[in-house]
């Protein structure tokens, strides 16, 4: 498994910073957002060190969809109500512009009751 030792996520995901773990498996990591913006908000990584959405390639692609197919049952477990009336938002900051802070990929997952920060 790829790692920067130098990054946040790395970190976190190799258990050598605390986190509050939402699922783990081989190659994801998913854990609560420390400034949540919904009720619910955690954030999904790959343990691999991919810095942003626009350095994913090709051989990526299976891993992302795993995690894109995971989140709906994370949402749910972890409080975000079923069908229409309920839901989740799915986000990924890409670079400055795009809002991101922290350089290793991560899905946000928010859902819960409105109204939410963003
Ligand atoms: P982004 O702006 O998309 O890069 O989002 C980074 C997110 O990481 C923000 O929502 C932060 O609240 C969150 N965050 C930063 N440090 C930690 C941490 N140590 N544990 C959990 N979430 C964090
Ligand atoms: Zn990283």
């Amino acid at each position: 498994m790829s790692h920067d030792p130098n990054c946040l996520f790395c970190k976190i995901s190799q258990g050598l910073i605390p986190s509050q773990k939402v699922y783990e498996d081989e190659e994801i990591y998913a854990f609560k957002d420390i400034n949540p913006a919904a009720p619910v908000h955690f954030l999904m990584i790959p343990k691999k060190h991919i810095p942003m959405l626009a350095s994913v390639e090709s051989i990526d692609a299976p891993l992302l969809g795993r995690m894109m197919e995971l989140a709906p049952r994370l949402a749910k477990e972890q409080g975000c109500r079923p069908g229409q009336d309920g839901g989740f938002r799915l986000m990924v900051n890409n670079g400055a512009d795009g809002g991101q802070e922290v350089y290793h990929l991560h899905l946000h997952v928010m859902g819960g009751p409105r109204p939410w920060k963003k």
